[in-house]
């Protein structure tokens, strides 16, 4: 195997036309008008809660995925947490999500005071398995007036939160079907995902509420942020609300009417968000040329690369390979990485977390088999 991860370091190397530095997993490329908006924000005073580039950044995401509405937060997370509000997800109710994920998914699920249940993912899409999610649904779920609920716990089961991890959309039309069949909320994690497409949709969608981070190390970043996408323009109007401090608009006043949060994007955030927006398309590209180049070299190789599921368009947002058991995985992670190539595992589960160890879990036999030996590779836009 030596020799392998030998030719690995050096392909990769050779594509980042890198011969010796370091090579970083993924790096954000600044190609556009980061700097001219930036400046034009500056020069406005509008750096901050209230500008013309928070509005055309919203604009111009629903044009971009083809959703009704969008509304920018402060970041991922916060949105995740916000739209598990707006479609009332409260504290005592369950969550259904996946295992392998950021652990961001799973906290704004307890930001609500809710419970997430872990079921499996797909080997292929590496995101919620719509297979498990009704195999779960159908031994451990009832039907009562108010919705779905688990008959092991008695809970409500609110919601589910599927993720498209690595930015591979998963299987969502088939779970928006099982979700609708069983009266359950869902809400789309396309954190990873801006720019993939399932059956010529965006990510973030099909769900009533999807979500987009734009933290550096996504495709495209605005330095930190978020967005909220929305089919149902009246539930966007509540989001923007309940993100502003629920401030009712008055020439002078201050008045609240609900319990609001302070998850607005600031101008400045918004102004690089937009430059960045304007270059989505190229960078894609790159990234799926960059994937077609990988997935020519592991041809060669024992190692398998994930490729994007079937269905899919993905944005390659994290190149994905597949050890054949952990060993190996732990072996290519300490040689690369000591040779100045960032490399990371999966995430560990969210159950064997200790803040989620004790929550319920269905059987995760695929998410086990991932999380031990897959690794992302260098990734970043090469231009
Ligand atoms: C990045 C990420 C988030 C959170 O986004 P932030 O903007 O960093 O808060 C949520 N879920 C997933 C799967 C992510 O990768």
């Amino acid at each position: 195997m030596h020799d392998t991860f030998q030719e690995i370091i050096q392909f990769i190397r050779k594509t980042y036309k890198k011969p010796s530095e370091f090579i970083a997993l993924h790096e954000p490329v600044f190609a556009g008008n980061e700097k001219k908006y930036l400046e034009e924000c500056i020069d406005s005073t509008f750096v901050s809660s209230v500008g013309k580039f928070v509005d055309q950044f919203e604009i111009e995401m629903a044009k971009y995925t083809g959703a009704a509405k969008a509304v920018v937060c402060v970041n991922g997370t916060n949105a995740i947490h916000l739209a598990l509000k707006l479609v009332r997800v409260e504290p005592g109710m369950e969550v259904i999500t996946q295992p392998l994920t950021f652990v961001a998914t799973a906290n704004a699920i307890t930001y609500c005071g809710a419970n997430p249940v872990f079921i499996d993912v797909d080997k292929e899409t590496l995101g919620l398995s719509p297979d498990a999610l009704i195999r779960f649904l159908e031994t451990h779920s009832e039907q009562k007036n108010d919705g779905c609920f688990n008959k092991n716990t008695s809970k409500k089961i609110a919601a589910c939160l599927p993720m498209h991890t690595f930015g591979h959309p998963c299987r969502i039309d088939e779970i928006a079907e099982i979700c609708k069949k069983f009266n359950i909320e869902l809400v789309e994690d396309a954190a990873e995902s801006m720019g993939s497409f399932f059956r010529n949709k965006h990510t973030g969608i099909t769900g009533k509420i999807g979500i987009i981070s734009f933290n550096g190390n996504k495709i495209i970043t605005s330095g930190g942020g978020g967005m909220l996408l929305f089919n149902d323009e009246e539930l966007a109007q509540k989001a923007k609300h309940l993100s502003t401090q629920a401030k009712v608009p008055h020439a002078w006043e201050f008045i609240h009417d609900d319990i609001g949060y302070n998850y607005r994007m600031p101008n400045i955030n918004a102004a690089l968000g937009l430059a960045q927006l304007e270059q989505i398309d190229r960078f894609v590209e790159i990234k799926r040329a960059l994937a077609n180049r990988y997935k020519e070299f592991f041809r060669n190789t024992k190692i398998k690369f994930i490729n994007e599921p079937k269905n899919a368009k993905s944005n390659f947002w994290l190149n994905a390979i597949q050890f054949d058991n952990i060993g190996e995985r732990d072996k290519f992670l300490e040689y690369s990485n000591k040779n100045k190539v960032m490399t990371r595992p999966a995430w560990r589960l969210m159950n064997n977390l200790p803040m989620f160890k004790n929550c319920q879990t269905d059987d995760l036999n695929n998410a086990k088999v991932l999380s031990e030996t897959v690794v992302n590779i260098p990734s970043s836009v090469v231009l």
